[in-house]
């Protein structure tokens, strides 16, 4: 299972770690610090649905793989949802209450062209913004780190999403389509997600990666078939950035 692989990579992990909150099952969302723990943090998170759970164990390879600028990486935000996915619903996306964490987000909540408030396996929006353990644990520790950037895991489609309401930077965009060949692209229709969180509330530039071809089933099991993602999280943060910061400071 995904969950114990996460957690048994956590245990043996010699670097900077932590546990930023627990799914409503009780299950730990760990949190893994890469690169230097000095200047400016990213944050990097992966499988906040269910039968994406692939993109933990891609978390646990950028994490071997390491990287030179600090951050945190969070393999599995969502940790009961893909633990149903494994086990009983593979198609599964919310957590264990039916909420899509995706969706759960403070950014024009509610607002999304599929958003309901039904409870089920997609879409449904919570009773309001963090309104999920999960979700809102990810809130208050980004809050805290306060990152330059925040990247976001999902699978599939070979997409990078960028923009949010007008906002956002298509150069990090870029930078990520060098890594591994995806189209940086806008998408309409869609709130509530961690992204369009970090963009419109935080003010800061932030990506969703849709990780695998279309032509893949949900869910992909294998890391092979991603494995074009393997070198973004080091690439991107190897090579985005670096100008802004310093014309910021001047
Ligand atoms: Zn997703």
């Amino acid at each position: 299972m995904i969950y114990s692989e996460v957690r048994n990579f956590y245990l043996q992990y010699r670097g900077k770690k932590c546990v930023i909150g627990y799914s409503f099952l009780g299950r730990e969302i760990y949190a893994f610090h890469t690169g230097s723990p000095f200047g400016r943090q990213f944050i990097a998170v992966y499988a906040v649905h269910g039968r994406e759970w692939i993109c933990a164990r891609l978390a646990l390879e950028h994490i071997r793989r390491g990287t030179t600028v600090g951050g945190f990486v969070i393999p599995l935000v969502n940790p009961d949802g893909a633990t149903i996915s494994e086990t009983r619903d593979a198609m599964w996306k919310a957590n264990a209450r039916g909420v899509d964490l995706n969706c759960n987000f403070p950014a024009d909540w509610g607002q999304g062209r599929l958003n309901t408030r039904v409870r089920g396996a997609e879409n449904c929006i919570g009773d309001y913004p963090l309104s999920e353990c999960e979700s809102a644990a990810l809130a208050r520790f980004t809050l805290r780190v306060k990152p330059y950037t925040t990247l976001a895991f999902h699978t599939k489609g070979g997409e990078i999403y960028w923009e949010y309401g007008g906002r956002g930077d298509k150069k990090g965009a870029e930078i990520i389509a060098q890594s591994c060949g995806y189209t940086p692209k806008r998408i309409a229709g869609s709130s509530g997600g961690y992204k369009d969180w970090c963009i419109s509330a935080l003010g800061i530039p932030a990506y969703t990666v849709e990780c695998g071809d279309d032509k893949l089933a949900h869910p992909i099991t294998s890391l092979g078939d991603i494995a074009e993602c393997r070198d973004i999280l080091k690439y991107f943060t190897d090579n985005y950035g670096r100008k802004e910061i310093h014309e910021k400071r001047a």
